[in-house]
């Protein structure tokens, strides 16, 4: 089955815990601090492999968890790293936050995508030493890694997508014109993973063309069309639209290409506004005169129109050029922008719990909610600056640090974010 959609939860891993640990020698009666920092967490990377052509892996595996940070330990030895987790996903797969919506990453490039960055280790005892503070019992927890649901998309990456009902020839065109081998037989719903073929110009130059799946079962028995391809349509430059010149199957060739053209529509008017090329294909079955009807019907409309006979080759040259000359003037494949996630959402979680710990006039406030809010703005920035200080507020973080007793320049430790107390 062809899976273009998916839903998982990542989890990066945690930050390991410093350590709290004091030298012993000989003849030295109570060493320096010496306890090791705690290893990152584990990052959960996505990268693209082009051996996949489906989001199918991801139906059975839904949790994808990377491995924690080790504590430190003494000796000032530092604990490992968790190792990244990598997930392959096919080219084109869009990212996103699901309870946001907002997109995270389009997998189209090569660039490997961290969707979920590992816990910070926690600093072992001697990063608190002072001159005051000699034998500091205390070290920091590692912080908690990412964890979010992401819905994963494939949008296929193509330049030209071919359009049109089942055995008008799609896959024979394809598979003449490129390396691509996809099914070809005559019986309906034969494409159901999409191909993609490579169509070499010479020179350096190539172009991508898509045969997409998803004209549902009994389509041809007006059962309707699958909305479901269409979204792989979403990223093409330049359509083609296939007809069945000869009607070999009792079909109407101008009926079937506005019933498929009023789907677009549907589904998405932009689509529709898309360049679009006519192909008439096997018109080795055509009588007379049924070819230059179609033309003169297409051309009167403003279409581009050319013939074709697949299996042979006959006419094939003459598209691809076409296709080649009309993808220079179109505008280069359609990226999708990646969206700040609104860190408000954190802001709405349901358990705004936290709690505070003190050592030495450092408080530390910990809350998971509130981590996140830290590690998806920018803190350096005026604004987010002022709404994570309206956040302190409103969750009574600051109340509870004055019934601490707090004091004013005493230091209030945010997992990675520390600021000192101005009342
Ligand atoms: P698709 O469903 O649109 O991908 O169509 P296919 O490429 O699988 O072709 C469906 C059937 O039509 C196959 O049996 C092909 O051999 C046949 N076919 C494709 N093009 C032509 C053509 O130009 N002439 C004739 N006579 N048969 C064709
Ligand atoms: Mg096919």
């Amino acid at each position: 089955m062809f899976i273009d959609k998916a839903k998982i939860k990542i989890k990066a891993g945690n930050g390991g815990n410093g350590a709290v640990s004091f030298r012993r020698e000989k003849y030295v009666a109570a060493g320096g601090p010496d306890g090791g920092d705690g290893g990152r967490g584990g990052n959960i990377v996505f990268k693209v492999d082009d051996n996949l052509a489906t989001l199918m892996d991801f139906r059975y595996k839904r949790k994808y968890t990377a491995p924690n940070g080790e504590p430190g330990s003494g000796g000032r030895k530092n604990g490992r790293s968790g190792e990244d987790l990598v997930i392959l996903v096919p080219r084109g797969t869009i990212i996103r936050e699901v309870e946001s919506g907002a997109v995270m990453a389009d997998m189209s490039g090569d660039e490997p995508f961290i969707a979920a960055k590992g816990g910070r280790g926690g600093w072992g005892n001697p990063h608190f030493a002072t001159p005051t503070r000699q034998v500091p019992r205390f070290a920091k927890e590692g912080t908690p890694g990412e964890e979010w649901e992401v819905s994963l998309e494939l949008k296929l990456l193509a330049d030209v997508g071919l359009l049109g009902f089942p055995n008008v020839g799609k896959s024979t065109l394809i598979s003449v014109v490129s390396e691509a081998k996809p099914i070809i037989a005559n019986y309906h719903f034969t494409t159901i993973t999409p191909v993609l073929g490579v169509i070499d110009m010479g020179g350096g130059n190539s172009f991508v063309m898509a045969d997409i799946p998803g004209l549902i079962e009994g389509a041809g028995d007006g059962v309707g069309l699958g909305h479901e391809f269409l979204r792989h349509v979403d990223r093409c430059r330049l359509l083609v639209h296939i007809l069945d010149a000869a009607g070999s199957e009792g079909r109407d060739p101008i009926e079937d290409f506005h019933i498929i053209n009023g789907e677009l529509a549907k589904f998405n008017p932009e689509l529709a506004e898309r360049p679009q090329i006519v192909v008439a294909n096997k018109i080795d079955l055509c009588e007379d005169g049924q070819v230059e009807k179609l033309r003169d019907y297409f051309e009167g409309q403003g279409y581009e129109f050319y013939t074709m006979c697949a299996p042979i080759q006959e006419g094939t040259q003459e598209i691809v050029n076409a296709l080649w000359n009309k993808l220079q003037t179109l505008p280069p494949i359609k990226r999708y922008e990646t969206e700040r996630i609104p860190v408000e959402l954190f802001e709405k979680a349901s358990d705004k719990s936290f709690t505070i710990s003190v050592e030495d006039d450092v408080y530390f406030v910990e809350a998971l909610w509130l981590l996140r809010i830290i590690q998806r703005s920018d803190l350096e920035d005026y604004e987010s600056l002022q709404y994570f200080q309206r956040v302190l507020i409103s969750s009574g973080i600051i109340d509870a640090l004055h019934e601490k007793g707090i004091q004013e320049g005493d230091i209030v430790s945010i997992y990675d974010f520390e600021f000192e107390f101005i009342n």
